[in-house]
């Protein structure tokens, strides 16, 4: 475990059970927020509570935004989208005050979490939408859709996650 700064101490304590995403290049919280649909814990009125740190020091990467969310569990496959966007980003799970590292991985299919940028796919159907699906295409940093071959960039996710 990495030590913690003086400053992350004095902002934030411990929490019992949650979700810790850390090592966020800085400034950059609210893309994580966005990717993470956090908005969505409002709108479901959870018993949560969300601290955002932004710009604190950081032993490795200079400076960087933090996010804490104390009793809830972030999604593995939204981590792992994050992934795409922020391949450093750390995503650890906290149960009885234990840390685990959850080990994210860029997956090869994002089924139902973005949305096709081609108004004419199916996916965007008016009526009876399928279901959105997007290989991705590591090398190249692009999201392809598998019904319309329409591309979306690893940097522009954020702008295409569906809410
Ligand atoms: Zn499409």
């Amino acid at each position: 475990m990495v030590e913690k700064t003086e400053t992350e101490r004095m902002l934030v304590r411990k929490i019992e059970e949650g979700t810790v995403v850390d090592h966020i290049p800085d400034w950059k919280a609210e893309t994580v927020a966005r990717v993470l649909r956090l908005d969505k814990l409002a709108r479901m009125q959870a018993d949560v509570s969300v601290a955002i740190l932004q710009n604190v020091e950081s032993k490795t990467l200079g400076r960087k935004d933090m996010i804490k969310i104390d009793r809830w569990h972030v999604d593995e496959k939204d981590a792992d989208i994050l992934t795409l966007i922020f391949p450093n980003i750390t995503v650890n799970y906290i149960a009885e005050w234990k840390v685990s590292k959850y080990e994210a991985r860029v997956p090869d299919v994002i089924e139902g979490r973005v949305k096709c940028p081609e108004v004419l796919c199916i996916t965007n159907a008016q009526r009876e939408p399928v279901v959105p699906k997007f290989f991705t295409l590591k090398k190249e940093r692009l999201l392809q859709c598998h019904y319309c071959d329409a591309v979306v960039e690893f940097d522009s996710v954020p702008e295409h996650v569906r809410t």
